[in-house]
């Protein structure tokens, strides 16, 4: 019978915690392949699903690779342990005439015979079948594990498939993700989601300025993030005010700095109400003049609690590769404006003093401005299809 053995790695490190991160791993990989039949069960150090139509093979495996905590998987084919069935099986196998080695793993060390022993075996009765194979102990094609585990079962896999990796979806707590329709935000979302961060969103919006599409664009780009990310609350919020009163009473060329200061107040707002632990940024250090380091120095001052920035030392070239991959590019790259740049100054400043910043932000009612902006939350939740 074919299982899917699914492999975590790091949640071994995690000593009395262990349980807990694989619990929650189990009920994530359960979700994801909610309207699915299958059987999941956890075995030592491994999950296996059972009982899979295998007409949907292709597409469970699609889902589970999306399913953070989870490191490797293989297909494999389960048999009770017995040496004449494993030899059996080992004989039926058709390499196609690629290279391969047997890497046989006895975690139960009741059966007899020493991995050595098996390696050289198995792999001459392969070989006998294979005319055409021929094994290559260092770089080969096709590695042929043999797994020999406690449960009394054997299981014989000749591929390994790369997971999303990380640790389990919510076993870090929960953060609030500035999410703008560009390029890199989904991206800081992605890897921070990738660390066990739950992540609920907030959306800055301009209208009238900015259209309604833009705010779509917004929807579409949480709800492709929810093939990994799950399910994501979005907090959607207008500083249409808020640009209007800077633009009418202060220096144009503060226009983002000042912006900016209202957005992270506004979030961290959001967040402490909502119970969220940390704000995130799509920020790469220097990719633009609110991103210099006296720029995020000004933005950051207002507030308290930690702010992620996981992207800082990317390149914008990895961080468009890594959009390609989670599927999020196609979206952030329709044309519609982000409310930045609404207003945009011609010469915005690129190393905002805090003096200077003060000397402006004072000609605004901020308590006022932010109260509106809240009073604005629209919330939409959405969740993978
Ligand atoms: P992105 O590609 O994520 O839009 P960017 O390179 O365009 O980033 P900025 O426009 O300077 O850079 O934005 C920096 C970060 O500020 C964004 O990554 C995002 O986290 C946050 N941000 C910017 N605009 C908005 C918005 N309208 N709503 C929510 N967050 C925003
Ligand atoms: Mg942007």
């Amino acid at each position: 019978m074919n299982v899917i053995l699914l492999r975590y790695g790091e949640i071994f490190l995690k000593g009395h915690n262990r349980k807990f991160f694989e619990q929650v791993l189990q009920q994530n990989i359960a979700e994801s392949l909610k309207g699915f039949k299958f059987n999941l069960q956890k075995i030592s150090g491994r999950f296996e699903i059972s009982e899979y139509d295998e007409s949907n093979e292709k597409i469970i495996i699609d889902k589970l690779q999306k399913v953070f905590g989870l490191h490797t998987l293989s297909v494999a084919e389960r048999l009770e342990t017995d040496y004449d069935a494993i030899k059996t099986a080992c004989a039926k196998l058709d390499l196609n005439g690629k290279t391969f080695r047997v890497t046989a793993n006895r975690a139960s060390k009741i059966f007899p015979i020493k991995s050595m022993e098996l390696n050289a075996e198995l792999g001459g009765i392969i070989l006998d079948n294979n005319k055409n194979s021929k094994v290559d102990l260092h770089n080969p094609d096709v590695k042929v594990r043999v797994d020999i585990r406690e449960n009394g079962y054997t299981y014989i896999s000749t591929n390994i498939i790369k997971c999303a990796g990380g640790m389990p979806l919510g076993t870090a707590g929960k953060g609030l993700l500035l999410l703008s329709g560009g390029i890199d935000s989904p991206v800081a979302g992605y890897f921070m989601a990738r660390r066990g961060l739950k992540i609920e969103a907030i959306h800055f919006h301009s209208y009238p300025y900015t259209s309604e599409l833009a705010k779509q664009k917004v929807i579409n780009l949480a709800k492709k993030m929810c093939d990994y990310l799950v399910d994501i609350k979005i907090h959607i919020i207008s500083v249409t005010h808020i640009q209007e009163e800077i633009h009418k009473y202060c220096d144009g060329d503060f226009m983002i700095t000042l912006l900016r200061r209202m957005m992270m107040r506004i979030s961290q707002n959001i967040a402490k109400k909502n119970e969220l632990g940390a704000l995130i940024t799509g920020e790469s250090l220097g990719q633009v003049a609110s991103q210099t380091l006296q720029s995020i120095n000004a933005t950051n001052a207002v507030v308290d609690i930690p702010v992620f920035r996981p992207l800082i030392g990317f390149d914008k070239q990895d961080i468009m590769d890594i959009a390609r991959k989670i599927g999020t590019y196609d979206i952030s790259i329709q044309p519609y404006e982000d409310c930045c740049t609404v207003f945009l100054p011609k010469n915005p400043v690129t190393k905002p003093k805090l003096d200077k910043v003060l000397r402006e932000e004072i000609k605004l009612d901020i308590d006022e401005l932010i109260q509106k902006s809240l009073d604005s939350e629209e919330i939409v939740e959405v969740h993978c299809i």
